[in-house]
């Protein structure tokens, strides 16, 4: 990193004061429902509820995980949040201003900089036909920042920021591996100095060893420049090892919601255990392991999902109350939040 960068960056991010409620993003019951059209008139004849009930936080400088199994709305939550997709309702809160439904060019001018995403298939989100120089130069160009020489500066800084060489912008996408590809675009996310990067199933597509050097890669970023992650992953033992604080996700709903510690240590919702009862643990003398629970039938449809707890057809403790009241998302103990009438 050249000395500049080095202090503008720092200047710009590590350096801001944090305090335990120094909260950066807050998203709050938070839907996204797409409607199903049919026909020649394309009338609308159903929604998909890929998200129906997500609420989270995340403090400036730390990660919120949030897993589930593939459909449940996460990714759908992520790309909400950064405004891809409209929100049908709820609330994104961004650095204490509401966000939801800003306009486009709103959204360019005070937020786009400020919040990048890392996408799960680094080749499909970079232009094979573009070098890397001519990849990290566009946001540069779009959101109009620096000079010309120090945008040529920047480029290589940034590529030896993430582990590559600063030779290598003249060359194509398809010379790298899939985890070099994952770094550039880490790169890419950092040249307009985001506070918040929504990570979206970074390691997802990597073998299990270059998956933990990118692991590292964005732990040192974030303890470098003070960044937010919102770490999106199906993979509970990924999760562990980066958030702060972890939240499950099943149907569009948001089921359990705690510190790691807690959730790791005692979940309380029983689709966290069943999800937490599959992942391999190496065994401790004296520990006892986790009883593994096996989920009985499919993950149902989106756009017809079960009727009160919509975990009601798969959960090994549904009572007849689960089929007709939607459990309330709460706080059953200090900064632990469930959706269960289990906890009532
Ligand atoms: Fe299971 Fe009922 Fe709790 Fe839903 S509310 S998770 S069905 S016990």
């Amino acid at each position: 990193m050249t000395p500049e960068m080095n202090t503008a960056v720092k200047s710009g991010r590590a350096q801001q004061e944090k305090t335990s409620s120094d909260v950066i993003l807050e998203v709050k019951d938070l839907k996204k429902h797409f409607p199903i059209k049919t026909g020649i008139l394309q009338r609308t004849t159903g929604v998909i509820k890929a998200v129906d009930g997500a609420h989270f936080s995340v403090k400036r400088g730390e990660t919120i995980g949030i897993v589930g199994e593939s459909g449940c709305g996460k990714s759908t939550t992520g790309r909400t949040i950064i405004r891809l997709y409209e929100p049908t309702e709820g609330k994104i809160i961004y650095k204490g201003n509401d966000i939801s439904h800003l306009k486009e060019k709103e959204m360019r001018s005070s937020i786009r900089r400020d919040i990048q995403m890392i996408f799960q298939d680094p080749f499909a989100s970079l232009n094979p036909r573009k070098t890397l120089g001519s990849i990290l130069y566009e946001p540069f160009k779009v959101h109009n920042l620096h000079s010309e020489k120090e945008r040529q500066e920047k480029i290589e800084s940034l590529l030896e920021i993430v582990g590559l060489d600063g030779s290598f912008k003249s060359r194509y996408p398809h010379e790298f591996s899939g985890g070099q590809r994952q770094r550039i675009g880490i790169a890419r996310a950092l040249t307009t100095q985001p506070e918040l990067i929504i990570a979206d199933e970074p390691v997802s597509a990597l073998d299990v060893s270059i998956q933990a050097q990118i692991i590292n890669l964005m732990e040192d970023l974030q303890e470098e420049f003070g960044l937010t992650y919102v770490f999106i992953s199906h993979d509970l033992s990924v999760v562990r090892h980066i958030a702060d604080t972890v939240g499950v996700m099943y149907l569009g709903n948001m089921m359990e919601l705690a510190p790691k510690e807690d959730l790791y240590r005692e979940p309380l919702h029983p689709y966290t255990r069943a999800l937490l009862s599959a992942v391999p643990v190496p065994r401790q003398k004296g520990v006892k392991t986790r009883e593994k629970v096996v989920l009985k039938g499919d993950l149902p449809s989106p756009s017809n999902p079960p009727s009160g707890c919509v975990f009601h057809t798969r959960c090994p403790e549904a009572m007849e109350e689960c089929k007709k009241v939607v459990p309330a998302f709460e706080e059953k103990k200090s900064g632990h939040y469930v959706a269960c009438h289990l906890y009532k």
